[in-house]
């Protein structure tokens, strides 16, 4: 079944939405399903990781909704896909890097919570969409920014896989830290992701769940391509 012929014009101009809690494998699962697809890949998390990054650098309060709801909406954040790569700019500058640091994941949350920058997130990422033919990947891609996407999916997994994969990522990075602090700051994403008020991370009804802890990465992109395939056809 891996890698059969895609009948390409039924795929034209179709949303495929990936959510899922922090370290479900989203990010490199969807990166290579649009490429695998022809597709686009956008990518709404790194989004909020500019500006917290932006906040971080220029000591703006994360808890400034305000300032940081106008700087959504002002700021350009721009996408370049270069062979498997897909850096990330801020106001022309490239944060691929920077936006994966640890200070940036921790108070990433807190950023994306003010509902002023959920919703000027929100209108740059339907305008990304605008033509289809995209895999917009995110926390409430499936619900708030998508909801009438051709496809959802729901990623999942153990807290203690996710972690694990945060892990070997940050080592290729230099960056040094523990399994147990890597759990517990997920768990403490996870938290902050479902309780909070605007947008929290849920499944949405119509989303299929895929659970990934005891797949490989390949056999969850061949998975998801399958169910895609199955559904667009
Ligand atoms: O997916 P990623 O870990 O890169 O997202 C960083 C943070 O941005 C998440 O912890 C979440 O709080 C926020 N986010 C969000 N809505 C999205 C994508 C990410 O609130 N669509």
């Amino acid at each position: 079944m891996k890698n059969k012929p895609i009948n390409l014009s039924s795929l034209r101009g179709k949303i495929v939405a990936i959510d899922g809690p922090a370290g479900s494998g989203k990010s490199t699962t969807s990166k290579l399903i649009a490429a695998r697809l022809g597709y686009t890949y956008l990518d709404t998390g790194a989004m909020y990781r500019a500006l917290t990054y932006y906040a971080l650098k220029n000591n703006i309060p994360f808890s400034d909704g305000v300032k940081l709801s106008k700087l959504a909406q002002i700021l350009p954040i721009l996408f370049k896909t270069s062979a498997d790569v897909n850096r990330v700019f801020l106001n022309g500058n490239d944060v691929t890097d920077e936006i994966r640091l640890p200070e940036v994941t921790k108070n990433a949350s807190e950023v994306a919570a003010h509902k002023g920058v959920r919703l000027a997130m929100v209108k740059k990422q339907q305008d990304f969409g605008k033509e289809g033919s995209i895999v917009a990947e995110g926390r409430d891609t499936t619900t708030v920014v998508f909801p009438n996407a051709d496809v959802k999916i729901y990623l999942n997994a153990s807290v203690e896989q996710r972690a694990q994969r945060r892990l070997l990522d940050l080592m290729k990075m230099g960056v040094t830290t523990t399994l147990k602090e890597l759990q517990d700051d997920i768990k403490k994403r996870d938290h902050k992701d479902t309780s909070r008020e605007h947008s929290p991370l849920t499944k949405a009804k119509d989303a299929i769940l895929v659970d990934t802890t005891s797949m490989t990465l390949e056999g969850q992109v061949d998975y998801i391509v399958n169910i895609i395939r199955s559904m667009l056809k």
